[in-house]
């Protein structure tokens, strides 16, 4: 099979395993195990002399096809797919760390990511250290002997700050540490964070990779050896494996990615400058416009700008429930990355467990709100924020 293709060619060829049928849609393996031809034939399975499965807990058809598809696309050597988003973060931070190591970790996370490093981890004796990721002055100076793991997402979830990844990778492997980064809000069609020298790449499949709303998933990528050395018998024997038909259905929703992406980015590109001229509006942050703080690093790392916009309303909480009450097309819920264009108020649903403090340092007001474009016409979408921002006082 062909690793040279592009993207879009990937997502709808890779890792095929056809049946004798020949069916044109990948195939749905609803198996437990795996029938063998012979005492020898399962003896020689479990030894590894032949290749093939043994157990849907470690691996099954649909699931190695997602896990191909994955691999080629982000050009990393192996991968394993999870049940959710939390179960490839947990496992891929959990699987190479004992009591005694350190995390050295952004601030700026996914709240159960967050709550993994600061709150899980310690119980087993594990050290934390959460930063201000954006200056690499901070990653440098919160190493200690036994940091083991560096962690972040870039951008973050929900104010869009980048970090750069490449500058975090260097110090990393300065200590012979892993950078482990969650590359779900980038999508893998913008940044590869692999290729800026990260260590562990890992996603929420249940975000753009679905795309459609239907189910959870995640994926672990990375060197063959890390995975061999380090998550290959946690994975098995703590069971955060996939469901076959969630990968199936991530499969196909795989194939439409780079359309989805493309239509949901100049949405969110073209929310962004609109927004960015309304009185109502404070500050809008989208790592696709030259006045992001970070502009430099998006341009080193980053492909494409993003299918998220944030911003923040003059009005407060008020303005922005308002806001968001009085939109038609855009819904209110905290998923991200669906083909329906979604709205929410930080403050109050996705980070509404941090202290004051805490959400104060990540840039979270009142007012701030996150939007996540979905594939819809651009027109509709702009005439909604239009008919809505115009209940707001200027
Ligand atoms: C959603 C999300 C996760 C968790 O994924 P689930 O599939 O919901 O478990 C982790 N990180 C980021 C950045 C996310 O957006």
């Amino acid at each position: 099979m062909s690793k040279n293709w592009r993207p879009a060619t990937q997502l709808v060829h890779g890792g095929t395993l056809r049946s004798q049928f020949g069916e044109t849609s990948e195939a749905i393996y609803l198996t437990q195990g795996f029938v063998y031809d012979s005492s020898e034939a399962a003896e020689a399975r479990f030894k590894g002399e032949t290749d093939g499965f043994i157990y849907a807990r470690y691996g099954s058809p649909t699931n190695d096809m997602f896990e191909k598809r994955m691999c080629m696309l982000e050009g990393a050597e192996d991968a394993r797919a999870t049940a959710s988003g939390m179960a490839a973060v947990s496992a891929a931070i959990l699987c190479q760390l004992k009591a005694g190591d350190h995390i050295l970790a952004a601030r700026a996370l996914f709240g159960s990511c967050r709550w993994v490093v600061e709150t899980l981890a310690p119980k087993y004796g594990i050290e934390c250290t959460l930063i201000d990721g954006r200056d690499l002055a901070n990653w440098e100076a919160g190493i200690r002997p036994n940091t083991k793991v560096m962690f972040l997402e870039s951008p973050t979830n929900p104010t869009l700050e980048v970090i750069d990844i490449a500058g975090v990778a260097k110090l990393a492997d300065q200590i012979g540490a892993k950078l482990v980064v969650d590359n779900v809000f980038a999508t893998p069609l913008f940044q590869k964070p692999l290729e800026l020298g990260a260590h562990v790449v890992i996603y929420s499949a249940t975000k753009h990779i679905d795309g459609q709303g239907r189910c959870l998933g995640g994926v672990v990528l990375s060197s063959k050896e890390w995975i061999d050395e380090n998550l290959h018998d946690y994975f098995r024997h703590t069971g955060p494996a996939m469901s076959p038909f969630n990968a199936w259905t991530l499969l196909k929703g795989i194939e439409t990615l780079p359309l989805r992406v493309a239509q949901q980015t100049k949405n969110a590109s073209a929310i962004a400058d609109f927004l960015a001229e309304q009185m109502q509006v404070a500050r809008v942050i989208y790592p696709g416009r030259a006045d992001h703080p970070q502009a430099d690093i998006i341009a080193k790392q980053m492909t494409g700008g993003s299918t998220l916009v944030a911003f923040e309303l003059k009005g407060g909480k008020e303005a922005a429930f308002k806001l968001q009450n009085a939109l038609e097309v855009i819904r209110i819920s905290n998923n991200l990355g669906d083909a329906k264009s979604l709205i929410t108020h930080p403050a109050t649903t996705t980070h509404k467990n941090l202290s004051d403090e805490a959400r104060a340092e990540l840039g979270i007001s009142g007012g701030t709100v996150r939007l996540s474009c979905g594939i819809e016409d651009t027109a509709d979408l702009l005439e909604d924020f239009a008919q809505a921002l115009s209940g707001l006082a200027n």
